[in-house]
């Protein structure tokens, strides 16, 4: 079973390390809850001496501790490969829990989300990014995420707008379908409405994006982490006070989905699993920066738009939601472009 060489590993790495990361790789992320299932099937097969089945690990049993000691060795192991594990809280689902995933530590959307996928593909997932953090995500409407409408708008490239750069890394030789290898971006044709929704889906499997009750795509908590000095370097100017993408008062980390000062023009924002401990801490419900009073019924994500009226009347007719979404975004959103 031993090679006569094998790799350097930190000390006391095992098989039961090994079968470790070899599915949290697989799967991409992890919470603790899905850790305790795993680490007790891990132990019970590493434990099976073929006599019986009957000593199965209860998941129950597998503390945090336990948890971390695995993702200590495992980070040990990964650390020469350029990755890392990192964890954040998910913002939306299960109230705030923690979220552990495998990250390269040299990310852009091409080499993560795009790994395994045509030029074409990463092309238009760049483009929904923009949409995402550009387009829908603007001083007045803070939503950072698409419905499907605005996801299929994306499917072919604008004329003008936006230089679309992946950092070059979209004209990978890998077995790419695109010809030429010029500019992907100058000789992209785009995606058909079909190749976008199960390359959404795809995402959506993968734990790159999420998509919510009402229909929006947003990033995961997995894109967050894997993505967030990509998405700072990419979004954010240095030189200005507003930032594209801007971060919880409270946890320091991005927001996608919370609450936003009630002054338009003021950056604070929160999360919603942070709110609480945030105000506890403090006398009275005022914006930090501005003082304004906090009133948390202004919302960065979907809700930016679900809140409205507009949304509110086309809910439950699902074929009018994205024109919903469309109409509150319509004021600033001039450009319109229907295929
Ligand atoms: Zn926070
Ligand atoms: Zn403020």
């Amino acid at each position: 079973m031993d090679d006569n060489w094998e790799p350097p590993v930190p000390a006391g790495y095992s098989d039961a390390n090994r079968a470790f990361i070899q599915a949290f790789m697989a799967r991409g992320t992890l919470t603790f809850r899905e850790a305790q299932k795993l680490l007790a099937a891990i132990q019970s097969a590493v434990s099976d001496d073929g006599s019986d089945d009957t000593d199965n690990t209860d998941p129950q049993s597998i503390t945090m501790a336990d948890f971390e000691n695995f993702i200590r060795t495992a980070r040990e192991a990964v650390e020469p490969l350029d990755f890392d594990i990192r964890n954040t809280r998910d913002q939306v689902r299960g109230g705030g829990e923690r979220v552990w995933a495998f990250i390269n530590a040299h990310s852009d959307p091409a080499t993560q989300l795009g790994t395994s996928r045509t030029a074409e593909e990463v092309a238009y997932i760049k483009r929904l990014l923009d949409a995402m953090f550009e387009k829908h995500n603007t001083a007045r409407l803070e939503v950072m995420a698409v419905d499907e409408g605005q996801a299929l708008r994306e499917s072919r490239p604008a004329g003008g707008g936006r230089a679309s750069n992946v950092n070059g890394n979209n004209n990978d030789d890998g077995g790419q379908e695109e010809e030429g290898g010029g500019s992907a971006a100058a000789t992209s044709r785009g995606l058909k409405h079909s190749e976008v929704l199960s390359l959404l889906s795809s995402l959506v499997a993968e734990g790159w994006l999420d998509k919510s009750r009402d229909g929006f795509y947003s990033l995961a908590p997995r894109s967050l982490m894997e993505l967030w000095s990509w998405l700072v370097a990419t979004y954010n100017d240095a030189d200005t006070e507003w930032q594209q993408i801007k971060f919880c008062e409270a946890c320091k980390e991005i927001v996608t989905y919370g609450q936003r000062c009630n002054e338009p023009n003021c950056t604070i924002r929160l999360h919603d699993i942070c709110e609480e401990g945030f105000w506890r801490t403090r006398g009275e419900k005022k914006c930090p920066k501005c003082s304004t009073p906090w009133e948390g019924n202004h919302f960065v994500g979907e809700r930016a738009v679900t809140s409205r009226s507009g949304f509110q009347r086309g809910r439950g007719r699902r074929a009018r939601r994205s024109t919903a979404a469309d109409a509150a975004d319509a004021a600033e959103d001039v450009e319109d472009e229907e295929e």
